[in-house]
């Protein structure tokens, strides 16, 4: 078989402690994941079911990146958040059974254009463009969970130039990983390579051009970059 263009590279992210990568298949994301962030985006916590959103898969970008910042926003928000790597794939998958299927455990950051995200939510209309922009998806090194298990617990923050701004315990998750990977598998096939962003705390944010972001959640590799200037 020949192409007929030259056919676009795997996109991958870095797995800690080793110099493989782990190749990337699809992004999906939960919006409206802790309770505190709920209700600072003016929504109530306990009234809806979960919701999920897409990214496409080459929107990663490694730690250490410098990501300039996304055209078409006066808003470019952070969001830190627990990224969990499908290493086997299923279909109505059960909670029981759900933590088979990760592979491992990383640090994202799922940036968003929040007032191209404002305007779709007042439009009722698709996130793609406050959501799925090129290097919306920052992911720090993936730990694997024969090595690091399944962090459960332990405190997930991100800091600007040095000051901390979402500091927060994965335990104020409304929905746990086991209950993420059932809700979302009724809807898709998981496959081997998917990554799901589980949603971020409070003290959300806008990022300038400059600014150096970190981040991390205990056990995990921690994750930082830069907007460039
Ligand atoms: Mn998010």
């Amino acid at each position: 078989m020949s192409y007929a263009i030259e056919p676009p590279p795997i996109p991958t992210v870095a797995i800690a402690g080793s110099a493989a990568r782990f190749p990337v298949r699809r992004i999906f994301c939960v919006g409206r994941n802790y309770a505190d962030h709920v209700r600072e985006m003016g929504a109530d916590p306990k009234s809806e079911p979960p919701v999920f959103f897409t990214k496409p898969a080459d929107a990663v970008a490694d730690s250490g990146a410098s990501i300039a910042y996304a055209a078409n926003t006066a808003n470019l928000h952070f969001e830190v958040e627990l990224v969990i790597a499908i290493g086997k794939g299923g279909a109505g998958i059960a909670e029981a059974q759900a933590l088979q299927h990760v592979w491992g455990y990383g640090v994202g950051v799922d940036l968003t254009r929040r007032d191209r995200q404002a305007e779709a939510k007042k439009a009722g209309a698709p996130w793609d463009v406050a959501k799925a922009f090129d290097n919306s998806a920052p992911v720090g090194p993936i730990s694997q969970v024969r090595n690091h298990g399944h962090p459960n617990t332990g405190r997930i923050w991100l800091a600007v130039n040095g000051q901390t701004k979402q500091d927060a315990d994965l335990s104020d998750m409304i929905w746990s990983v086991p209950e993420i990977i059932a809700a979302l598998s009724r809807s898709w096939a998981l496959k081997p390579g998917d990554l799901i962003f589980t949603g971020t705390p409070a003290g959300v944010g806008p990022l300038q051009p400059g600014d150096r972001v970190e981040c991390g959640v205990d056990g995990l590799e921690g994750l930082s970059f830069e907007i460039a200037r």
